[in-house]
């Protein structure tokens, strides 16, 4: 009998999903043993021809990682999901727009000129950037168009499932994989990790007071940090109240505060927008000591970069999407 044929594709991401796969130790070979691998640019040598000559539908599952940001990528993608039974989103770009989809603050004149021209480790003294088309004596030179606005993969595409995560940790990737290979999936579109939040999980939960209060917030590089303790109890911000749980609590774990990757649970619509009220409901504005407007205002400015913060993972999933700008 033939084995079901898979494929892993990246787009805009940093790698670390593919580590993932790999770090998956000795299941690698369960699942190479399983399944007929058809494409992964990252480890093997096959090529978009090779999936352009293949039947519709004839690859059993694709896994996608990245969010989607140029051409080329989005005519990949569609490739795969017409060749593919199943898609699934891998890893926090892809479900929800991940780091590069920062870049939506931006547009790609910003992110150019930035990248080009302006980064403190940019040396390009002639000016060079990248063009979709470059006249060289030896011909024509193409490359894929920058888009002006990073896209989660369900926003180009039509996605089955989502594995969360930056990256996605190897005991969801097997129990995935495993669902998958026995047919024993749960309905489309679902999310394949917990469906509580990380507090929910976390060993340090019952140290959070029932009634939480925050009068100063602190930086986690900058306090000594209680490793037992919540990072709320201790004013230092983090977001595992509207974060999905599955991650083994990785951060927290480091002692480090959770910074949404896993994206939100089911009930949230917008993360960055449930974060910002779930954090602003612990402020003590009105606690046993009143603040004044002023102090309250001072507390309010001592968030550093409240957008990058809150949005740090899901910018392109969220309402607003993208900054608005003018070209
Ligand atoms: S806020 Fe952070 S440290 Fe506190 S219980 Fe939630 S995940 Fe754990
Ligand atoms: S603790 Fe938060 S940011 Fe860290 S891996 Fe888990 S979900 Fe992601």
């Amino acid at each position: 009998m033939s084995k079901p044929k898979v494929a892993f594709y990246w787009c805009a991401s940093c790698g670390g999903c593919e580590e993932a796969v790999v770090d998956l130790a000795e299941d690698i070979l369960k699942v190479v043993e399983a399944v007929e691998i058809v494409l992964w640019p990252v480890a093997l040598d096959f090529k978009r021809k090779d999936v352009e000559a293949m039947a519709d539908g004839e690859i059993a599952v694709s896994f996608i990682n990245g969010a989607v940001r140029t051409e080329e990528q989005l005519e990949m993608v569609e490739l795969l999901r017409r060749k593919s039974q199943m898609v699934v989103a891998f890893g926090s770009c892809a479900h929800i727009g991940g780091i590069p989809g920062l870049a939506n603050f931006s547009n790609r004149k910003g992110v150019f000129e930035r990248v080009y021209h302006t980064s403190e480790s940019t040396s390009n003294p002639s000016g060079v950037v990248p063009k979709t088309r470059v006249t060289v004596p030896e011909g024509e030179l193409t490359l894929p168009e920058f888009f002006d606005t990073v896209n989660t993969l369900d926003q180009v595409i039509d996605v089955d499932y989502y594995l969360p995560g930056c990256a996605p940790p190897a005991d969801l990737i097997m129990d995935a994989v495993t669902a998958i290979l026995e047919g024993n999936l749960p309905p489309k579109g679902t999310v394949l990790a917990s469906k509580k939040s990380l507090c929910d999980e976390c060993d340090r939960n019952d140290s959070k007071p029932e009634k939480l209060q925050i009068s100063e917030l602190k930086r986690v590089h900058l306090t000594e940090v209680d490793p037992e303790k919540c990072f709320l109890a201790q004013g230092i911000i983090c977001l595992g109240m509207v974060t999905r749980g599955g991650c083994g609590q990785r951060c927290v774990n480091a002692n480090m505060p959770c910074r949404g990757c896993f994206g939100p649970t089911d009930e949230v619509k917008d993360f960055g927008l449930k974060a910002m009220s779930s954090i602003a409901s612990i402020f003590n504005i009105e606690g046993e000591k009143d603040m004044s407007e002023e102090e309250t205002q001072k507390l309010i400015d001592s968030i550093v970069d409240p957008a990058g913060l809150f949005y740090m993972y899901n910018l392109p999933s969220s309402i607003l999407r993208r900054r608005k700008m003018e070209d």
